[in-house]
C-alpha cells in the first residue's frame, strides 16, 4: 500500500496523547492512518519536517470571517488555512437574521473549516459605529435559538458582546440572560465579550453555566485582572466551576501587564484565539501563531500553548472526536511550524512592545491530507 502523505522526522506535538517528540506520520483518504518513529512505506507525497514542529491542525476559536457583511470580517482562507489554523469558530458575525447567508456565501464554499456563534442581536455585527445592542429590540432569543436549531451542525452557541460602544450599560444584563436563554434552545454554549471597566467580570460570570466561555479575558481592564491589578479568588473558583477562559486577542483586548500578572498567579488561558479582524490583522495581532507566540513568551511551554489552540478548544466546541488531535483514524488537519531563533518585537493591544527571541511561523498546514503552503510570506 502507498500512502497519500508522509510527514517525516518532525517533532510531534500532540497534547491530545501526550506526544512529544520525533515521529512520523502518515495520511491516507484525509485520515490519520499511522504514527510511529519510522514509517518506511511508499507515499505520493513526502513531507521533509526536520527540525520542523508537527501539530494536530490549529483551532482559532475566535475569528470573523463574514466578509463583505461584518465589518471586521476577512476572507478566511488567507488568515485561518494559509497560517496553519484548519477549522475556527467565527463569533457573532452574523445573527438570526443573516445566518443563513453567511452559511451560502462562506461557510459553505471555503476550505477552512468554519463553525459559528450566532450573535444574540439578530443582525449580527455589521458596523463598527452602531453597536448591534444599542436597540435591544435585536435581541430576539426565540429566533436566534430556531436558527441554532436548524443549523446545529455549523451552530455551537451564541455570543453575547458586552462593551460600552456595542450596548447601554443598564441592558447588559438583560442580553445577557437572553443570549443564556437562546443557548439553551439548542444546547449551546454563550461566549461573552467583556470589554469595560464598569462592570466587573466577576458580575458576569456569575450567570454563566459551566462551558460558557468568558473571550477578551487578558484585556487591560474588564477581564481576569480586577480593578485592583490582581486576579481575584472569585475569577479562580470561577474556572473551578467551568467557566472557560479564552484570549481573543483582537484589536483591543490583550495587555502583557495583564498577561504576567496572570502568569504569576498561575491563571493560564484556557483556549488561545487570534479575533484576527480587519482592524488588527496588520498588528497587532496578524494571526493566530503570533497570539501563541506571545503566550509561548510570557512563560508557557510549546504543549501548552499548542493544546490550548488544538485539544481545548476542540473539547468546547464537540468536535474532539475528529479534530484536535493526531489519533489514528481522525481527521487528517495538521500543522507544520517552525520555531524561528532571533529578535522579535511583540506589541499588545495597548500598543506596549516587548521583546522575545522565540517566534512560532507557520510551514504548511495540512487539511484532511491535502497541503496549503503559506500563501502570505
Ligand atoms: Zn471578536
Amino acid at each position: 500500500m502507498t500512502y497519500d502523505l508522509l510527514i517525516k522526522g518532525g517533532t510531534v506535538v500532540d497534547p491530545d496523547q501526550e506526544l512529544n517528540g520525533v515521529y512520523d506520520i502518515a495520511i491516507e483518504n484525509g485520515k490519520i492512518a499511522d504514527v510511529q518513529a519510522e514509517i518506511s512505506q511508499d507515499s505520493h507525497d513526502v513531507i521533509d519536517a526536520n527540525g520542523l514542529i508537527v501539530t494536530p491542525g490549529l483551532i482559532d476559536m475566535h475569528v470573523h470571517a463574514y466578509w463583505g457583511v461584518c465589518c471586521y470580517g476577512l476572507e478566511p482562507d488567507a488568515i485561518n488555512l494559509g497560517r496553519g489554523v484548519t477549522t475556527a469558530l467565527d463569533c457573532g458575525s452574523s445573527g438570526a437574521e443573516t445566518f443563513e447567508h453567511f452559511r451560502r456565501t462562506v461557510i459553505d464554499r471555503v476550505q477552512t473549516r468554519l463553525y459559528a456563534l450566532l450573535n444574540i442581536s439578530a443582525m449580527g455585527i455589521i458596523s463598527a459605529n452602531i453597536g448591534e445592542l444599542l436597540d435591544m429590540r435585536w435581541a430576539l432569543v426565540d429566533e436566534a435559538a430556531t436558527m441554532g436549531t436548524k443549523n446545529r451542525d455549523r451552530v455551537l452557541g451564541i455570543k453575547v458582546r458586552l462593551s460600552s460602544h456595542v450596548i447601554h450599560q443598564d441592558d447588559k444584563l438583560d442580553a445577557l440572560k437572553r443570549a443564556i436563554a437562546a443557548a439553551e434552545g439548542f444546547g449551546g454554549f454563550v461566549m461573552v465579550h467583556v470589554g469595560d471597566i464598569e462592570t466587573p467580570l466577576e458580575t458576569l460570570t456569575q450567570y454563566l453555566r459551566p462551558g460558557d466561555v468568558v473571550t477578551h479575558a487578558f484585556r487591560h481592564w474588564g477581564g481576569v485582572r480586577s480593578a485592583e491589578g490582581e486576579i481575584t479568588d472569585v475569577i479562580q473558583s470561577e474556572r473551578e466551576r467551568g467557566i472557560v477562559f479564552d484570549v481573543g486577542h483582537g484589536g483591543g483586548s490583550c495587555s502583557f501587564e495583564t498577561i504576567e500578572t496572570a502568569m504569576a498567579a498561575g491563571f493560564k488561558p484556557d483556549t488561545i484565539s487570534s479575533d484576527v479582524s480587519t482592524i488588527s490583522v496588520t498588528g497587532p495581532v496578524y494571526d493566530l501563531v503570533t497570539t501563541m507566540s506571545k503566550f509561548l513568551h510570557f512563560g508557557m511551554s510549546l504543549n501548552e500553548v499548542v493544546r490550548c489552540a488544538t485539544t481545548t478548544p476542540a473539547k468546547q466546541m464537540g468536535i474532539n472526536d475528529d479534530l484536535g488531535s493526531l489519533r489514528i483514524g481522525t481527521t487528517g488537519d495538521i500543522t507544520i511550524l517552525r520555531l524561528d531563533e532571533g529578535d522579535f518585537t511583540y506589541i499588545d493591544a495597548e500598543r506596549q512592545q516587548t521583546s522575545a527571541d522565540q517566534k512560532l511561523n507557520t510551514v504548511a498546514t495540512v487539511r484532511e491530507g491535502k497541503i496549503y503552503h503559506d500563501w502570505n510570506r
